[in-house]
């Protein structure tokens, strides 16, 4: 064996497996993944902007169509994806199958942008002169994707990429890696050339930071926790690349007392405890108007009591884990210190450890009421199933606590007067607003996203998510055929 041979073998040896574990059934083993190094980082630069070179001229409708043949092979095997995905995120197979439909209808609608993506054309103050815009693709791209949404983050924020005609190098969550190499073989399979979507599981820490360091990246696709978000945006900006982050949330749903508490109740415990509380855009605050507020803590307790905790792949299972022993810790750690401030419990605050969820991380759906806007519960992530109530006296007094957290992604109110909904979706501090439904949600056709501490670089989805990822060009075309002044008197 030569030397070189001996050392990458040695390095070889050395590289960390991580092993993918469900968090419903700790025994139950998803696969064993060996994470990439820092090291790896530099020949998958060198492979995509080699794969990038072929791919940018291959025409954008032939692009789309292998998006829309992914999205075909998606929708047939939408049920074992679910499976899985239930498996390694812990998620509910209905929540999970949604994501994996989701993911397939982003597809289609990107696929349709093979067909229109393009510039305009403006008139020009010379004669015989044409003024365009091209859209290019910016090179090769770093996707880095967060846990909860295995499947549909991936699929976002790649598929316009791909799209575009750039190629992808993509970290995954270190705790939810299988997903994303499923939806590299969907696309080898709808014929995406070698090299234009590259998986690299790895950590943050080592593969993340090459990659938002690396001089021939040219742009950064981050979703992610606020705190890491922000460090990921100033680093890449220290080299003047296009990042874009997606981050945290602390979301409000206002109820007026005009609402219909019945429905009111319903979109909050869902969007509360739903996926376990794991989504950006879950509820966790609910601001009531005090003259409804009794009857609505009454009605959300009652949901909060009959949801049956379990593995999300049974039947009847209404909410799964949260992800890891350290997600545990972390929510459980946020409850305690409420209990410790004061806060009065409605229901719920426990780890459950028995029947079917003795070999999971499994926390009751919980209810915390009369909280202050100042309390720590009101004001920081949770990112598990804890909802805070805190009552107010008028509209202007839920607006000023909605916009009182430093997050901005998605806010709900459920309201009957016209005037009130509208005031509120007006004012209200956040990128995405929602009228008598739930925090939650998106769709492919609309942009997602965050102000303030939950999003800074662009929208996804919908046509402004691709222009993330293209660059445009001005071109000054002039067909005279001989010299002349261009001045512009
Ligand atoms: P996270 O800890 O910030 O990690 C997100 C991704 O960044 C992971 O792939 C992580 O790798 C990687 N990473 C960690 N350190 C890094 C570094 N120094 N440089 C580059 N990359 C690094 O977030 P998470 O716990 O996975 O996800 C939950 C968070 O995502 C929540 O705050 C949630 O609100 C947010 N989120 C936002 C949206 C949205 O659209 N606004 C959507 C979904 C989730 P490792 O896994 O190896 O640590």
């Amino acid at each position: 064996m030569s030397t070189s041979s001996a050392r990458s073998a040695s390095r070889e040896a050395q590289r960390r497996v991580v092993i993918d574990v469900n968090p419903a059934d700790t025994s139950d083993v998803i696969a064993e993944v060996r994470q990439a190094a820092a090291a790896d980082v530099e020949p998958a630069v060198a492979r995509a902007k080699a794969a990038f070179e072929q791919w940018r001229d291959v025409p954008a409708p032939e692009r789309g169509r292998v998006l829309a043949r992914a999205a075909a092979i998606t929708r047939t095997r939408a049920d074992e994806l679910a499976r899985l995905l239930t498996r390694e995120e812990g998620k509910t197979f209905s929540d999970a199958r949604g994501e994996i439909i989701r993911g397939a209808v982003l597809l289609e609608w990107y696929a349709g942008e093979g067909l229109r993506m393009g510039g305009r054309t403006r008139p020009s103050e010379m004669r015989s002169t044409l003024l365009f815009t091209l859209r290019q693709p910016l090179g090769v791209v770093a996707v880095i994707t967060p846990w909860n949404f295995p499947w549909a983050e991936p699929v976002w924020k790649a598929g316009p990429a791909i799209v575009a005609g750039n190629a992808v190098i993509l970290k995954p969550a270190s705790l939810t890696p299988v997903l994303a190499q499923r939806y590299a073989d969907i696309l080898r399979d709808a014929g995406l050339p070698e090299g234009v979507l590259q998986i690299l599981p790895g950590s943050g820490g080592e593969v993340g930071n090459a990659l938002v360091d690396h001089p021939d990246v040219r742009a950064v696709s981050f979703t992610g926790s606020s705190e890491i978000g922000s460090d990921v945006y100033a680093r890449a900006a220290r080299r003047l690349a296009k990042v874009t982050c997606e981050m945290g949330g602390k979301n409000a749903v206002v109820v007026m007392p005009d609402a219909d508490l019945d429905v009111a109740a319903n979109g909050i415990a869902s969007g509360a405890f739903g996926s376990t509380g794991q989504r950006c855009t879950a509820t966790s605050l609910c601001v009531a108007h005090r003259a409804v507020a009794g009857g609505l803590v009454e009605r959300l307790v009652a949901h909060a009591k009959k949801l049956r905790l379990g593995n999300g792949l049974e039947d009847g299972v209404d909410m799964g884990p949260v992800v890891d022993a350290h997600q545990l810790d972390s929510v459980l750690g946020h409850i305690e210190g409420a209990r410790r401030e004061g806060l009065r419990l409605a229901t719920g605050g426990r780890r459950v450890t028995d029947g079917a969820c003795e070999r999971g991380f499994f926390v009751e759906p919980t209810v915390f009421v009369d909280v202050p806007p100042s309390a720590r519960i009101a004001q920081e992530e949770v990112f598990g199933p804890v909802l805070s109530v805190i009552t107010v006296g008028s509209l202007d007094e839920a607006l000023a606590v909605t916009n009182g957290v430093r997050y901005g992604l998605s806010s709900s109110i459920y309201a009957g007067d016209a005037s009130a909904i509208m005031r509120f979706v007006e004012r209200v501090e956040v990128g995405m607003v929602h009228v008598n439904s739930p925090t939650v949600g998106g769709e492919a056709q609309i942009p997602f996203g965050g102000i303030k501490w939950s999003g800074v670089g662009g929208r996804e989805m919908a046509e402004e998510g691709l222009e993330f990822y293209t660059e445009l060009k001005s071109v000054f075309f002039d067909y005279t055929g001989h010299a002349r002044d261009s001045k512009i008197y």
